[in-house]
């Protein structure tokens, strides 16, 4: 068996979740063996059933108020029970801030080995598998594997393998009871800041500003080029630290990283702490004022500008284009 944690949140599946699942799905074909996907969660019926449809062989949930909130006690002691009494290949989750946090956890609590953040995996010629991940801030890319060991728990760093497709197995959904007993974790309370920004790790299109946004209130700028395009909107670790966004919005290095269609990096000058966090976007586009700014090393084009010039102009072309 290949086991695949599906992350929900309030209900609704993460999308990450189906690139994780394709992963799973492709141990499982050179294992030969089944496929199951696990959700956690209270009132999680329907996203099993949206699991199943996408072809595994087995959803199991463990529907119970209990996980309503992750904590790593309670997530960690159920997926280990899981992990115990099925003994699969691996154990495969999305490398979120949850699941990073779940996968260390468990990989802890099975004494196996994590393979974590990894952005592709292969097959040795003798079947085991082969992970590649980016160490030293992206600078390199290893490829690593453990032959013999079980099960493997591998973390995905998000759309680094895409989530095209659906698979061809023809699923069932069980409900296991497994009430996590002994817990030394509970969430008392949550307190959510609002944003109506789309998250920025599942977004197709980022724009982040640096420095060179010169202050919070200019943000507003990306935000309404970012309502026309339906895009997340970043920072760099200077305009965080400046106080001007939350650490929550920050790429790079101890932020998030991210690899939409389309990064737009304004007033960011592209110091490798902040490149390791967005070099995997698929296009990357730089407005700096400065033409030696690193950023344009990276950039697929490149806007030498002021970005207060720049960003509006982005923002009406982008707004005559949608009404056509
Ligand atoms: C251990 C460690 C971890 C780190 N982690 C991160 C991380 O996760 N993420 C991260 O981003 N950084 C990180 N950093 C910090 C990183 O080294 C840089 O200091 C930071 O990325 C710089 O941010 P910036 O590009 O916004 O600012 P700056 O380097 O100051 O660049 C500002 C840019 O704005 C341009 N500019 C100014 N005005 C305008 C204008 N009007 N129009 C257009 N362009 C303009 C300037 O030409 C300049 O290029 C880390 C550093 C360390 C040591």
């Amino acid at each position: 068996m290949v086991i695949v944690f599906c992350e929900q949140r309030e209900g609704t599946l993460k999308k990450v979740s189906f690139e994780a699942l394709l992963a799973g799905y492709k141990i499982a074909e050179k294992k030969q063996d089944e496929l199951t996907a696990v959700v956690l969660g209270k009132d999680i019926s329907s996203i099993a059933r949206e699991i199943v449809k996408f072809g595994v062989n087995k959803v199991i949930t463990v529907d119970d108020p209990a996980l309503e909130f992750y904590t790593p006690d309670g997530y960690g002691s159920v997926l280990e029970k899981l992990a115990r009494e099925h003994k699969p290949h691996a154990v495969i989750l999305s490398a979120t801030a949850l699941g990073k946090d779940l996968a260390a956890t468990l990989a802890a609590r099975l004494e196996t080995v994590l393979l974590p953040d990894c952005t592709a995996i292969d097959f040795d010629e003798e079947g085991n598998v082969v992970a590649t991940r980016p160490i030293y801030a992206g600078k390199a890319l290893a490829t690593v594997k453990a032959p013999g060991v079980m099960p493997l728990v591998i973390s995905l760093r998000p759309r680094a393998v895409g989530a095209q497709g659906e698979l061809n197995r023809n699923g069932q959904i069980v409900a296991a009871q497994l009430t996590p007993e002994d817990l030394r974790m509970k969430v008392a309370e949550i307190v959510k800041t609002v944003t109506k920004t789309v998250e920025l790790t599942e977004a197709d299109i980022v724009i982040s500003g640096g420095r060179g946004m010169k202050g919070p209130e200019n943000y507003a700028l990306l935000e309404e080029l970012a309502a026309v395009i339906n895009a997340a909107v970043g920072a760099s670790r200077a305009a965080v630290d400046a106080g001007w966004r939350d650490h929550q919005f920050q790429v790079g290095q101890t932020g998030k990283v991210v690899a939409p269609s389309l990064y737009i990096a304004c007033g960011i000058s592209g110091a490798i702490q902040h490149l390791v966090g967005m070099i995997n976007s698929k296009c990357i586009v730089a407005i700096n004022k400065d033409p030696e700014a690193n950023i344009f090393k990276v950039a697929d084009y490149g806007i030498v500008g002021d970005l207060f010039q720049v960003v509006p102009l982005l923002t009406e072309e982008f707004k005559k284009i949608k009404q056509g």
